[in-house]
């Protein structure tokens, strides 16, 4: 008899665990998603290059669908939402968001991949639904209603909640449509979570040259306005007129379900899983956006919402099932920023975090070229990394150009995760080309640069 495998929402990690467990074995099992909405796969990593008419076609940044999916042999039930599980008799409650019908299924086995949703603050005088011209940033339909709403010619000034990388990419996306484009933030610089001040500052400069604004160091207290309609943001420090708030001030696990139950959870509500994946209930694994990863720096359960962590608990969690016994040693939290042609990319951790992780660091920043002069191509090169003064552990790196220097943080990726220390660098094998770099490679100038 086939193995009855049931999946709690399908969107990256759902369908990637999904797709995987099929097309390696769709004799033995029989696989059984819900999703509450309308559609799966949906890359919201693409929703800042849509609004900024990159992307032409949305349904590009949908790598899947229900009929891929049920192709491969899955049924799929969109617009159910689940509303409870019993773990004890492995029983799957949820409803028909059409029809109001409510079901139950049983499973062998069970994938938790209901992610996370955009957090939204509490206001003093107002609720979230009170507005209507505010929105979170998540779904195919947000992007949407973002895009129609934007070429409203009324909507002059929109304020951006939150100066992380979602907040960030939208601003670059908003100012597009010639509106006076703010980010508002309650820590003093943006991309702070990953990037140092030197980084931060680039970007701040490079984004202030194109007219975009930035109200930070102070906190949203507040909403004002008349008819429904928001008109200006109170902070504790000031008030700012706007005709649109879009919130990207980060996401939270979706995990209500759960609280109270015997599922263990992280303080944050992430779904507490090992490195297979596997929670505290036999036969229950999580996976993206609602689960935790371990960190490959603290070797602690850890919070890293990004869609790559998601695709790779995906991918071994099916593999697990399958009975291959995989596992993520780690995760680094690498990630990457491009706006107005700086590219920004970092991994592990940065000055003020590793401190927070109690590590007394040392640090190496150097500034160089790309290529050789003779090239004429000219391309400054930041990076900066930090390490364990004693241990000489290295701990994270940034690094920021106008050329894609993005496959050179892979390498400090592995080198977390390896265990590397800053030394080991000093030497190691770069290639030359002047096509691409100069006879003595930056990464080894860094380590070089390091005191004994
Ligand atoms: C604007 C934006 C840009 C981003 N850019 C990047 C990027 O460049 N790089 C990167 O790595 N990450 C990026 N991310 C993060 C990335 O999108 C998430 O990490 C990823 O979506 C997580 O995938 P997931 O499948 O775990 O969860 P989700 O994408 O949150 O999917 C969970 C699914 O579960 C469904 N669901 C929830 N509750 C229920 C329920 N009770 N019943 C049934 N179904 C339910 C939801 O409808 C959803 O489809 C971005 C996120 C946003 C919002």
């Amino acid at each position: 008899m086939k193995k009855k495998i049931v999946f709690l929402g399908v969107n990256h990690a759902g369908t990637v665990a999904i797709s995987t467990l099929l097309e390696k074995n769709n004799r033995d099992y029989e696989v059984l998603a819900i999703e509450k909405n309308d559609n799966c796969s949906f890359l919201g990593c693409g929703i800042a290059l849509w609004i900024s008419n990159v992307v032409k076609d949305p349904n590009g940044l949908f790598y899947s669908s229900k009929e891929k999916l049920e192709k491969l042999g899955a049924k799929i039930y969109l617009k159910h939402e689940v509303s409870k599980v019993d773990f004890k008799n492995k029983i799957v409650f949820f409803k028909d968001l059409n029809s109001n019908r409510q079901y139950q299924t049983s499973y062998d086995k069970l994938v938790i991949s209901i992610g996370s949703k955009p957090f939204v603050p509490k206001f003093r005088s107002s609720k979230f639904e009170d507005w209507s011209n505010i929105i979170t940033v998540k779904t195919y339909d947000n992007a949407k209603w973002i895009i129609n709403y934007l070429k409203r010619e009324d909507v002059k000034k929109v304020s951006i909640i939150g100066g992380g990388y979602i907040g960030v990419e939208l601003a670059e996306a908003v100012k597009m449509y010639g509106k006076e484009t703010t980010i508002i933030d309650a820590v003093p610089k943006i991309l702070q979570r990953y990037y140092d001040p030197e980084f931060t500052e680039l970007m701040t400069k490079r984004m202030a040259a194109k007219g975009i604004k930035f109200e930070l160091n102070q906190l949203v207290e507040d909403l004002k306005g008349r008819d429904g309609k928001v008109t200006s943001i109170k902070t504790n420090k000031k008030e700012i007129e706007t005709d649109f708030v879009i919130f990207a001030i980060g996401a939270t696990p979706n995990t209500e379900l759960f609280k109270n139950t015997e599922l263990k959870l992280l303080g944050n509500g992430a779904i507490l899983t090992n490195k297979h994946q596997e929670t505290n209930i036999k036969d229950v694994y999580a996976i993206g956006d609602c689960a935790t990863i371990y960190n490959s720096i603290t070797n602690k359960a850890d919070y890293i919402a990004l869609a790559s962590n998601a695709v790779r608990t995906g991918k071994s969690a099916a593999y697990n099932i399958l009975g291959r016994n995989d596992l993520i040693e780690g995760a680094t939290g690498s990630n990457a920023i491009s706006i107005y042609g700086l590219n920004m990319v970092s991994t592990g951790l940065n000055t003020e975090a590793a401190k927070r992780s109690g590590f007394e660091i040392e640090e190496s920043y150097i500034e160089s070229e790309q290529k050789p002069d003779f090239m004429n191509e000219p391309h400054k090169v930041e990076l900066k990394v930090i390490y364990d003064k004693k241990s000489r552990l290295i701990l994270g790196a940034q690094m920021a150009s106008t050329y894609d220097i993005s496959m050179g943080i892979h390498m400090f990726s592995l080198a977390i995760a390896k265990k590397t220390k800053i030394d080991e660098l000093k030497y190691l094998d770069f290639f030359f080309l002047p096509r691409f770099n100069q006879p003595f490679n930056y990464i080894n100038d860094v380590a070089l640069k390091c005191p004994d």
